[in-house]
């Protein structure tokens, strides 16, 4: 069977920074969670992150691959580097994703983890910026196809011409 890796906070997990979920109430996903094809991860509990936790951002308008690469890291709006941690939950994602065979991903937008339309700029000012989140780079480096939550209408498209879903 196909399956999908899923944000948990899409999933209705309370794992989000400021402790909340973000759950998708889309009709696709609970046929999708009906079928037993969701995987369900979050990258930054994973790393061992708490929750709640302080916000992060990839430094300075740069994105996910920039930091797999060293050319960026990622602070929390306390000035801690976290970029060590962020990449461990890049790479559990990863694992999961391989391991249960996903060839797909549908992830919470604007997360450093999970973006993949926009993340935040990195100044912690609300303000966003066309990259991808780390877990989101990681995941795509490997063939994986990562849609947002705002395209998940896409997703179901590309599913439905799959020869054996
Ligand atoms: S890391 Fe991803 S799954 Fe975890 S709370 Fe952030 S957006 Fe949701």
């Amino acid at each position: 069977m196909l399956k999908i890796l899923v944000s948990a906070c899409l999933a209705g997990y309370p794992v989000r920074y400021n402790g909340a979920a973000k759950p998708t109430r889309d009709a696709w996903l609970a046929r999708w969670r009906a079928e037993g094809r969701l995987v369900t991860v979050c990258p930054e509990v994973a790393a061992g992150f708490p929750t709640p936790r302080p916000p992060a951002e990839i430094q300075l308008h740069r994105g996910g691959a920039d930091v797999l690469a060293g050319r960026a890291t990622i602070l929390d709006n306390t000035g801690a580097d976290v970029t060590a941690l962020f990449i461990a939950g890049a790479r559990h994602a990863l694992e999961r994703a391989l391991a249960e065979n996903c060839r797909y991903a549908l992830l919470a937008d604007g997360s450093p983890s999970c973006g993949s339309t926009f993340i935040h700029d990195g100044s912690f000012s609300g303000r966003t910026h066309p990259a991808t989140g780390v877990s989101v780079a990681l995941l795509q480096q490997h063939g994986i196809r990562v849609f947002a939550d705002s395209q998940i209408d896409e997703l179901a498209a590309e599913i439905a011409r799959e020869p054996s879903c």
